[in-house]
């Protein structure tokens, strides 16, 4: 086995997960894990943690055994511990992170125009102030500020801003980007040395989107040249439009950045009511070429509450069903197709069984395991993370309650698990990720 082809196997290997695992599964693990050498007909891997390392070979060890050469049974791989400092470590998972989002959903956002936008009490407030930023940018609704939940439909009305104006005569030099491809390209022009060429790039726009401000949240670093950017911008009276899951006040960031945001137009987007949801369902299911009853419309939305893309979610899979099986859309159809979704979406509270069910899925374990006392640490830090995820978002129950849900642990095992994950977010940032994706498949 030469050095080469087992290099080439590697790089073959992921490209090939590239495309088989989702963009966020990518960064989350795959991103994370460098070939550093190849040595003694081994490549040598570094990994940010064990915990990366044996994600890797649980989950993807059939992938491994196709792309790599096995010998004596094993696979040819050794893995080190990165030994980084915390802001280089910072630097890599950056880099890797918004690859994606820019990208490859160009196409899907060419869809997100006002049109497409069903207005009802729970948005149109938004919907106006979004509007009027495309319509005057720069000039009464700056900054916009919008909030909401997730899947209400705030990327929606970013882009349907920048293709308003994209298709208007008047050119602007317009910019969207999540957040976290903002920092990136900060990281990027950082260590290329090129800051300021970049800084010239942003204060040269006439309108920044700038998507999920929150997870700015404890970056201080990037915060600042955030702040220093949206100032200038603003003091040109350029256009700038951000979206987060919360109320500026309720992020956590420097006063001063919270109050520029506070400057402009602050608008939230609601649950869609009943009347809005079965409008969204009958739009999408139009777009989709599908006859929908407004009795069944009327059925889907009484079962969906919050989340615009499960009702958007719902309309795909009945449609898939109905055209595969060549069936008409009735209640009893959807009721039958839809049934998981609305399990899930009835699930109004949260429990520890969902935090267990989520954090087992998500770090590979058993619920059994995350209840039991096996105190190795594969099996302790998802313990460890689901308590102070119990105790984090589930603010109504005791301690001691909550403690019990573990297979009957005592409030002072939680408490110790929580401070401990507490304070190592602080630092570790891959563990900071790890935590914020499990929050996101609970879904609140
Ligand atoms: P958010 O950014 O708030 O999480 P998105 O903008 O990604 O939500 O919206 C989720 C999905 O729901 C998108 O496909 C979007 O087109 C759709 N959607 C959300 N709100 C509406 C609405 N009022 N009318 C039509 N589609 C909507
Ligand atoms: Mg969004």
């Amino acid at each position: 086995m030469t050095t080469q082809t087992l290099q080439e196997g590697w790089f073959e290997l992921i490209e090939f997960l590239k495309v088989k695992c989702s963009p966020t599964e990518f960064q989350n693990w795959l991103s994370l894990i460098q070939l550093i050498e190849v040595r003694d007909q081994k490549l040598i891997l570094e990994v940010p943690n064990v915990f990366v390392q044996e994600y890797f070979l649980e989950n993807y060890k059939s992938d491994l055994m196709t792309f790599l050469p096995m010998y004596k049974g094993k696979l040819p791989l050794e893995f080190v511990i990165m030994d980084r400092s915390r802001d280089q470590l910072i630097e890599l998972v950056e880099e890797n992170v918004s690859i994606v989002d820019d990208t490859t959903d160009n196409f899907r956002y060419l869809g997100y125009t006002f049109e497409k936008f069903i207005e009802g009490p729970s948005n149109q407030f938004a919907k106006s102030a979004a509007i009027g930023a495309a319509t005057r940018p720069g000039a009464n609704y700056t900054p916009l500020f919008i909030h909401g939940g997730v899947g209400r439909g705030k990327t929606h009305l970013l882009w349907a801003i920048k293709n308003y104006l994209q298709s208007s005569p008047s050119k602007y030099n317009i910019h969207y980007s999540t957040t976290e491809s903002f920092i990136n390209d900060l990281v990027t022009s950082l260590r290329n040395k090129s800051l300021d060429k970049l800084k010239q790039y942003y204060r040269g726009l006439d309108i920044f989107l700038v998507d999920d401000i929150q997870f700015l949240q404890n970056r201080p670093n990037f915060e600042e040249e955030f702040c220093n950017m949206f100032e200038s911008l603003i003091h040109e009276k350029k256009q700038i439009v951000i979206t987060s899951d919360k109320p500026p006040s309720a992020l956590q960031l420097s006063e001063r950045l919270i109050a520029r945001m506070e400057w402009g137009l602050v608008a939230h987007i609601g649950s869609p009511d009943l009347e809005t949801r079965v409008a969204i369902l009958q739009a999408k299911a139009e777009q989709r070429g599908i006859k929908l009853p407004h009795s069944v419309a009327f059925f889907i939305a009484e079962r969906i509450f919050h989340n615009v893309r499960q009702l958007e979610g719902a309309i795909n899979r009945l449609s898939a069903y109905c055209h595969l099986m060549h069936l008409e859309v009735t209640q009893s159809v959807a009721e039958t197709t839809l049934q998981e979704i609305f399990q899930y979406t009835t699930k109004r509270s949260l429990t520890v069984d969902h935090i267990l069910k989520s954090v087992a899925t998500m770090f590979n374990v058993k619920v059994s395991d995350l209840c039991g006392n096996n105190r190795t640490r594969n099996i302790a830090l998802p313990r460890q993370i689901a308590m102070y995820l119990a105790k984090e978002l589930i603010s109504e129950s005791s301690l001691m309650k909550l403690a019990t849900a573990f297979g009957g642990k005592t409030h002072s095992t939680l408490l110790h698990a929580w401070k401990k994950i507490r304070n190592e977010i602080e630092h570790n940032v891959v563990l900071r990720k790890q935590i914020q994706l499990t929050k996101q498949t609970l879904d609140k």
